[in-house]
């Protein structure tokens, strides 16, 4: 056996052994590259060597830490490549003389299997030693050697940092999966990066639909200002890589995604000649997935939450709205409850009272013109719209500043037409959220329900009151009235009309006619009673008034005007005959339906001549019209 021959099998030997080695299992590539190191040493003397590895189409130099990629260092596996064409191991490249730490290198031997991608490449300064083995016929050998020995170990160094990954991945999806808290969520995540890249810088970067505090130091991602491969991977979901020289610095955007959405950007950012490895990009890649995933489930969890919350507070204020309360009475509920919800500074009711809105329900601003910016500008939006109105900012909106910068808004729609709106402020620009606009929206909705229903109910109510022809109330409401004043308020006065002659009145003018003389005189009452009690219709051409707290002088007052403005007012001209009956508690008790008092009192009127009144009790007293 020559010395060559034996030195091959030692190395080989030593190959083995290595391989056997309990040690076998560094996950930083330089361990095992300082091991091709002594060898080289041991067998040949060589004590200058630098091995290449193979990293993205670059060849990066192994010195201490695998992470020191600094492209600064590489060389192009393109451009290096030609050299080994002809044999595996060739004399320095010209290419290396730029690189004056490899000065003293000799040669370059090319680690590569046929048809795959090289492993390396191992410059070495040559030696005598290695001279003489180089020219012996067992170099082939020795170069498929340390080939395959490195494909290995490239391999077993893979598996174990995979390996070590995956655990600490598997670690933290397990965490992930056990709670709910966003804030550990991203801590962990942050955590975990820092342990494993500590080398490069993170920045947490997270769409600002997050209705939380941010307690970790994250930006809100900004559509205005990020940088476009941040845009591209939040818009895209792939990851981005960017040579940012403004910043002298690379860049990877790594999306942080659930299935629904995504949530944020995970920002990585190594010197500007910093290449990530493969293995560094997966490993980014699947964390930001898991953190992605996590996100949205806490999310989902914290939504669900939030609609079942949402939905009792929908579902007990549909339920109050219609305990058969009045609008009035609703505004005050809706106004507390909008108060616990959203914590507004100022709340307003506006209601439609004929065609303009009219303040209902609000807080003290609105009582006073310091609202009117708001209250046009509202107005005006939904003069043509009936969307809700969600303002985050509206110093931004106005020419001047304003004290409110926070504004929402919804319709309150009755048969598709805005009746009225609800709208809170808030000093805070951004202040509510938009789960809070959405609430708002539906808490309207549903209450617009009900009100429609108690505006119906009125409406309803109104018509069995009131008398169709003349619009006075009707008869059985004149009841209750009568009753109720009757026990209410010590002194009053009921008195029963009838229209002279207004048989004649039909039968020279028309039925139609006299309708209108029913009316003309109706409304004349209406006028004059106006808000001191209330006009009915006793039935065909005969009307009553009751009015409550007036005493017998000022009812004989009223009475006689009566008498004396119906033939002025009336065409054809009619004039009418009054029955008064006054009460007062501390002189008589009413023992006799006033009712019959009055039409007892009409009765005399008519047989003394009618176009008069009468007061029950006092058959004297006549007002005579001219
Ligand atoms: P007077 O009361 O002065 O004794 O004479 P009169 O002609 O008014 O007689 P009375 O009160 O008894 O007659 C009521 C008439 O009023 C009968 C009816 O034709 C008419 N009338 C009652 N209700 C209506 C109505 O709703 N519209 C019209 N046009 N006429 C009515
Ligand atoms: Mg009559
Ligand atoms: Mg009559």
């Amino acid at each position: 056996m020559t010395g060559h021959e034996q030195t091959l099998k030692n190395i080989k030997s030593d190959v083995l052994s290595l391989l056997m080695d309990n040690e076998l299992g560094f996950s930083d590539f330089y361990q095992y590259v300082k091991i091709l190191d002594s060898c080289l040493e041991k067998y040949f003397d060589i004590t200058n060597s630098t091995f290449l590895k193979f990293e993205s189409e670059l060849l990066l130099p192994i010195r201490k830490n695998v992470q020191d990629h600094i492209i600064q260092d590489a060389i192009s596996w393109v451009m290096i490549e030609p050299y080994f064409f002809q044999s595996a191991i060739v004399p320095k490249p010209v290419l290396l003389k730029n690189y004056q730490h490899y000065d003293a290198i000799t040669h370059a031997i090319a680690l590569k299997k046929e048809a795959k991608k090289p492993n390396g490449v191992l410059l070495i300064q040559s030696t005598s030693k290695w001279e003489a083995f180089a020219s012996s016929q067992y170099l082939q050998e020795f170069l498929l050697l340390i080939t395959n020995l490195m494909y290995k170990i490239d391999q077993l160094s893979n598996e174990k940092t995979n390996e070590q990954q995956y655990r600490k991945l598997f670690q933290i999806t397990d965490l992930f999966h056990s709670t709910m808290d966003v804030d550990v969520i991203l801590e962990n995540m942050l955590m975990a990066l820092q342990q494993h890249i500590p080398h490069l810088q993170i920045e947490l970067i997270l769409s600002n639909d997050q209705d939380r505090e941010l307690t970790l130091n994250i930006k809100l991602f900004d559509y205005a200002s990020e940088r476009p491969a941040t845009i591209e991977a939040f818009v895209s979901g792939e990851l981005t890589f960017e040579h940012a020289t403004d910043l002298k610095r690379r860049i990877l955007n790594a999306p942080i995604k659930g299935r629904q959405a995504i949530y944020g950007i995970l920002q990585i950012s190594g010197p500007e000649g910093y290449v990530f490895s493969g293995r560094e990009k997966e490993y980014i890649r699947m964390l930001a997935d898991a953190s992605g995933n996590a996100l949205e489930n806490a999310k989902l969890y914290r939504q669900s939450h939030r609609l079942i919350s949402d939905l009792q507070l929908i579902n007990e204020t549909s339920h109050r709205l219609n305990l058969k309360m009045d609008l009035n009475e609703m505004f005050v509920f809706l106004k507390d409850q909008l108060k616990k919800s959203f914590q507004p500074d100022q709340i307003c009711f506006m209601f439609k009272d004929g065609n303009n809105f009219s303040v209902k329900e609000s807080t003290e601003l609105f009582h006073t013109s310091d609202a009117d910016p708001y209250i046009n500008y509202i107005n005006q939006q939904f003069s043509f719209s009936k969307d809700p109105i969600f303002i985050a900012d509206f110093n931004r909106q106005m020419n001047e500043p304003v004290t409110y910068n926070s504004i929402m808004a919804a319709p309150i729609l009755i048969e598709e037409k805005i009746q009225g709106y609800c709208m809170v402020l808030h000093k805070d620009p951004y202040y509510f959220p938009f789960d809070s606009f959405k609430l708002m929206q539906s808490l309207i909705h549903h209450s617009s329900l009900a009100m429609a229903n108690t505006m119906l109910q009125n409406k309803l109510q109104e018509m069995v009151d009131r008398d169709h022809l003349t619009k006075l109330y009707a008869r059985s409401y004149l009841d209750k009235y009568v009753e109720q004043v009757l026990t209410d308020t010590p002194t009053g006065m009921f008195l029963l009309i009838d229209i002279d002659n207004f048989k004649r009145v039909n039968d020279t003018y028309g039925h139609q006619i006299g309708d209108e003389v029913l009316i003309q005189i109706a409304n004349k009452l209406k006028e004059m009673v106006a808000d001191r009690g209330i006009c009915a219709r006793w039935g065909g051409e005969e009307l009553a008034v009751c009015m409550a707290n007036i005493d017998a002088k000022k009812a004989r007052k009223i009475a006689q005007q009566f008498v004396e403005t119906m033939p002025v007012i009336t065409n054809p001209q009619v004039t009418i005959s009054v029955g008064l009956i006054t009460w007062d508690v501390n002189e008589q008790q009413i023992f006799k339906s006033i009712f019959s008092q009055a039409d007892d009192a009409l009765y005399v009127a008519k047989n003394s001549g009618k176009n008069r009144f009468v007061v029950y009790g006092e058959h004297e007293n006549i007002a005579v019209s001219h």
